[in-house]
Formats: C-alpha cells, structure tokens, sequence
C-alpha cells in the first residue's frame, strides 16, 4: 500500500550561508524524495516567532527566532513514502555531535542551534507548516 506523503524541510541560515543548499537537495534527491515546491527566502522575527510557537516557552526559544530571520533560508516542500519519518531519519539528531554517520546534521552540522535543517516531526505539523510558506 503506498504511503506517500510531504513534509516541510527549512535549510537553515547556517547551511544556506556556506554555499551547502545545492548539495543538501542532492541528499533529498539520492533519498528518493521528490522536491514538489522550492523557495529560498528571508523570514522577520514575527514569522520565526509564529513559526516556532511550539517553542515558545523554551529557554532557547528568542535566540531561536533570532537566528532563523538572520539570513536566507531554502524551504521545501518533500515528498515521497513515509516522508515525515524518512526525513527525520535522515537529519539526525537536533545535536549534531549525537546524530548518527551519514545523518545531513553530522555531515553539515555545526552545533545544537546552528544544525542546517529543519523538518517537519509529525504529519499534522507538516501540513501546518507547508501551508505556513506556500499557502498563497
Ligand atoms: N534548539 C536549540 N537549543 C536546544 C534545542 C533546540 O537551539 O537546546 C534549536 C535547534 O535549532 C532545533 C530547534 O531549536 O533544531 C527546534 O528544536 P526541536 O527540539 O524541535 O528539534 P528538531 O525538531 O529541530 O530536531
Ligand atoms: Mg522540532
């Protein structure tokens, strides 16, 4: 039975900075997903704010938000079978010095804040947040 679905996934300020985005969609791409809508942008502090609510009672919620508005970022939408849980797989723990070999966190990763990507972490979250950037 096909379980194809789509997440959201943000290439963070850090990665975007060092040149790496090309070469983190060609991870996707290698990983069977499908980059169905693509945009590279720069989000205010508001719309970090909004778009990590979640967090908001977080000790590291404003330097979050502060460093996602710092610079552009890429935001995708993906898709292919199981795309939540695959793309979480394949980034790694939020630390980088404790994801797994080959995870995008421990290959591109520079610290616990400054890790490179962003995905969605439930089917529910991915629908919120691919309407956050591409609903028109
Ligand atoms: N974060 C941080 N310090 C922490 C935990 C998280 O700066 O101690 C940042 C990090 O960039 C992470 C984001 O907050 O990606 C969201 O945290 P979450 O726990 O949702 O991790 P994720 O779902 O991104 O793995
Ligand atoms: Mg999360």
């Amino acid at each position: 039975m096909s379980n194809v679905e789509q997440t959201l996934s943000i290439i963070k300020p850090d990665a975007v900075e060092r040149n790496l985005h090309e070469q983190i969609k060609n991870n996707f791409i290698e990983n069977g997903f499908d980059i169905k809508n693509e945009k590279k942008i720069k989000i205010s502090k508001s719309e970090a704010e909004e778009f990590y609510k979640v967090h908001q009672s977080k000790p590291f919620y404003d330097e979050l938000c502060n460093y996602l508005s710092s610079g552009p970022i890429v935001v995708m939408i993906l898709e292919r079978e199981n795309a939540v849980t695959e793309n979480r797989k394949l980034m790694g723990a939020t630390d980088p010095t404790k994801a797994e070999e080959g995870t995008l966190r421990k290959k591109y990763g520079i610290s616990i804040d400054k890790n490179s990507v962003h995905g969605s972490d439930s089917i529910e979250n991915a629908k919120i947040e691919i309407d956050f950037f591409f609903k028109s």
